[in-house]
């Protein structure tokens, strides 16, 4: 993430998945957030950057609030393919 200031809106046209970690050894639970809930929540243009988001969050198992966030690409072909292909109009 460099130089780039998420959004949820962003996270989502981007293709991003969010994932929250517990740091809590005895749990090391691991969810993948809903971005569409979330935007639905606090907004499209709300700050999705992690020292904005993490304060919001707790473990959903053990309920702790030392939660860790990971940003990365959602690389699943299904939507990549669709796009590409959608791109190329017929005559
Ligand atoms: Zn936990």
């Amino acid at each position: 993430m460099i130089g780039s200031h998420w959004t949820w809106q962003s996270l989502i046209d981007g293709r991003m998945t969010l994932t929250a970690f517990c740091h809590d050894p005895a749990c090391n639970h691991s969810q993948k957030l809903d971005l569409v809930k979330l935007r639905d929540r606090y907004g499209p243009d709300a700050s999705a950057m992690e020292w904005d988001v993490r304060p919001k969050l707790r473990c959903a198992r053990c309920g702790g609030r030392r939660v860790g966030l990971s940003y990365t690409p959602d690389t699943s072909p299904a939507g990549w393919h669709g796009s590409s292909y959608r791109k190329a109009k017929g005559e």
